[in-house]
């Protein structure tokens, strides 16, 4: 892979649903190493374009280019052991094994083993990983307890957890602030700051907390009906006229929970 090469490359994504365009000729590039965050209005395509990058949704035209490689017709299936995690605006958990089996789950897709062994014998190397993993997130002493038994903003953490067990190159988050606490989001804020800085994780986060938005992203791509109406870093997109006409000026609704 040429290093000046972005990891994921959209050019002319097109999405159509019957006679609706939700995502209209969309190109923008997210480079290695970076917090690269998609906003802007509901409606707007931010999570259709999501769906297709994580292969769940088949665009109607353009390209989607990771590393280099064409994956607009790849399988989501085959995602993870291209280095693509994502996690779940709903949350994707197994309710009944335990945070350590829920985060383990996720070295599935590079340890290339099977399940019931994964649970039963985990290898210490995956095991420690994951212990490394969960104390990140603040879950190190939830290890024994049901995924079930978590309250919601610790069942986000976990969610990351797992995505990050796979080690990824490419992590998708969507909407990981939604409904979490200030204190959470705080947290959550801290974590991905840290893995960019120390072990240079590439994200693509769409969110519409801008409180975490601003302070995480590298840059920012503004949507807004299909289309890309901006793209800069946090200081240009908050000064950007055409993005407070049409997203960030519209009032509190995008504000965090407050505690
Ligand atoms: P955002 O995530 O920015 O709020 P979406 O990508 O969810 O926006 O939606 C963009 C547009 O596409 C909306 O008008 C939405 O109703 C429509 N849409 C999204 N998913 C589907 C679908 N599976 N079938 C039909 N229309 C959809
Ligand atoms: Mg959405």
């Amino acid at each position: 892979m040429n290093a000046q090469a972005p990891l994921l490359s959209i050019a002319g994504l097109t999405v159509q649903f019957g006679g609706l365009t939700a995502v209209d000729d969309l190109s923008f590039q997210v480079e290695q190493g970076r917090i690269h965050a998609l906003i802007g209005p509901n409606g707007a395509g931010k999570s259709t374009t999501f769906n297709c990058i994580s292969r769940y949704y088949n665009p109607t035209g353009g390209t989607i280019t990771l590393a280099g490689e064409d994956i607009t017709h790849h399988k989501a299936s085959h995602m993870a052991s291209l280095g693509v995690a994502r996690t779940f605006q709903n949350l994707e958990l197994f309710n009944e094994l335990t945070v350590e089996e829920n985060a383990l789950l996720g070295t599935y897709s590079y340890g290339a083993r099977r399940l019931g062994q994964i649970l039963r014998r985990p290898n210490a190397e995956h095991r420690d990983h994951v212990h490394h993993l969960l104390e990140r997130v603040g879950l190190i002493d939830f290890l024994d307890h049901k995924a079930s038994s978590l309250d919601f903003g610790r069942q986000k953490m976990l969610e990351l957890a797992r995505a990050l067990a796979i080690k990824p190159r490419l992590l998708l988050l969507d909407e990981p602030a939604a409904g979490l606490r200030n204190r959470e989001i705080n947290n959550l804020d801290k974590i991905l700051s840290e893995l960019s800085a120390a072990e240079g994780l590439t994200v693509l986060l769409v969110e519409h907390v801008m409180q975490l938005v601003m302070s995480i992203s590298h840059r920012i791509t503004v949507m807004s009906f299909g289309h890309k109406i901006a793209e800069g870093t946090p200081a240009e997109i908050r000064n950007d006229a055409k993005v407070i006409e049409a997203y960030l000026g519209k009032g509190s609704s995008q504000e965090a929970h407050h505690e």
